[in-house]
């Protein structure tokens, strides 16, 4: 049983030490001691599913011992000083993760972070182009330095960052968006931007297909070929944010870009890659990763033996224990029972996402879509109280983000959708 402090003595610690722009969910922060799978436990012992996964970070189960296992044995031979000399983990690793990637996309940087690697990507863009502007989605998460803040898109994440060289195109979100469902009609704000605010040339595009902080939000259907078109007329090359979606998290596909049928030139990940550890990549082409040896890239931590094990280890258990194949059974499941709900609740205003990266909106008037955010909270808490964890998301705060560890089960999801169903009956 647990001994450590109580969560109140942790919050109070957390108060007087860190950082007060850090925060937690729900009014009673939860205690989280242990992980097991697509469960935690409290410090009272009190189980709770988790439907949010660490942020869509957890891909195998928390703990999965398969992975446990790779991290303690590296971390028993050798965990760094490997960086200016060869060793197996980072090697066999880049092998495994460049062979689940289309075409040419073969050429490995590791990163310790989705920002870091989103910074690299632009970097990269800038210098294979020689062109400086990128284009991104309005409602984009991208990262938090200098570059990726000016990528991101939301007055949320934004401080007074210097955005150089940065614009932002129409969101092609079929919810809320101008055009509804017709990828191609947005994508022609890609060319304007083109056209209007640059000089014609681009260094890059880069996007997340189902956007993750802004709200699980699905890339309006043929909206990649056409901006990719335009991207690439421009002389720029196409990023594809993976940081979220993909290892196999949209069930359908591995990578979330090959829902759209794109194949990009550069693609980012972290999250899901390490199941919790930290790690990132940047996977380009062999053409496109030359120019970084026009000066030393270096970067202390990336694709260190402990995080690379693990890596290797994630892409074994995600084939081993078919978990493309349950993210895409379970979340079909779990959709349509959402979905279901939607004929029972006024508040439900949108069901979306793909496998086991699920979004649910609520709205007090579906015809003018008025965010419920307050209602949003009070679900969360309610649900907590039930022992579900999910997530929020959105600009407003709206959507309900369900990202499950990919091992869970049919009978887990119903769970989910019963606390919520009971939750939304009594408000
Ligand atoms: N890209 C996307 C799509 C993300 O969701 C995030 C993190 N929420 C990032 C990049 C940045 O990753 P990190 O927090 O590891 O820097």
């Amino acid at each position: 049983p647990y001994s450590g402090p109580s969560a109140a003595e942790i919050l109070a610690k957390r108060q007087q030490y860190l950082s007060p722009s850090m925060h937690c969910f729900y009014q009673k922060p939860l205690n989280v001691v242990e992980g097991k799978m697509q469960y935690l436990f409290d410090d009272t012992g009190r189980r709770y599913l988790d439907g949010f996964g660490g942020i869509a970070t957890v891909s195998c189960g928390h703990c999965h011992p398969d992975v446990v296992a790779a991290i303690v044995d590296q971390t028993r031979r050798i965990q760094h000083s490997t960086i200016l000399y060869l060793n197996p983990a980072i090697a066999n690793f880049a092998e495994a993760l460049a062979s689940k990637l289309p075409g040419d996309l073969n050429v490995v940087f590791f990163t310790n972070s989705g920002t870091e690697a989103n910074e690299l990507a632009m970097m990269i863009a800038r210098l294979y182009t020689g062109s400086h502007d990128i284009i991104s989605l309005r409602n984009a998460y991208h990262g938090n330095a200098a570059g990726t803040m000016g990528a991101t898109a939301s007055s949320s994440w934004k401080f007074n960052v210097i955005q150089s060289g940065i614009h932002h195109a129409l969101n092609p979100d079929p919810y809320r968006g101008v055009f509804g469902s017709d990828g191609e009609k947005y994508a022609k704000d890609v060319q304007d931007l083109i056209n209007f605010g640059t000089c014609g040339n681009v260094a890059g595009f880069m996007s997340e297909s189902i956007q993750g902080v802004g709200g699980i939000i699905e890339l309006a259907p043929g909206y990649l070929p056409a901006a990719y078109s335009s991207i690439r007329k421009a002389g720029g090359l196409c990023i594809a944010d993976e940081v979220q979606a993909g290892f196999a998290r949209t069930g359908s596909h591995f990578w979330s870009f090959e829902s759209q049928g794109v194949v990009p030139d550069i693609v980012t990940m972290a999250k899901a890659i390490g199941n919790g550890i930290p790690l990132g990549a940047v996977v380009t082409t062999p053409k496109i990763a030359e120019v970084l040896t026009r000066r030393n890239y270096f970067n202390t931590f990336g694709g260190n033996p402990v995080c690379t094990a693990a890596g290797l280890a994630v892409l074994n258990v995600i084939e081993k224990d078919k978990l493309q194949e349950n993210a895409h059974v379970v979340g079909s499941h779990l959709k349509n029972r959402l979905t279901s709900l939607m004929a029972k609740y006024e508040i439900i205003g949108d069901v979306r996402g793909q496998g086991l990266m699920l979004g649910v909106e609520l709205v007090s008037d579906r015809k003018l879509k008025t965010p419920a955010s307050a209602e949003t909270l009070h679900v969360m808490d309610q649900m907590k109280e039930m022992g579900v964890l999910i997530g929020k998301g959105g600009y407003y705060g709206n959507v309900f983000r369900i990202t499950p560890p990919l091992c869970i089960t049919k009978e887990d999801a119903d769970f989910l959708v019963d606390a919520m169903d009971h939750t939304l009956s009594k408000m």
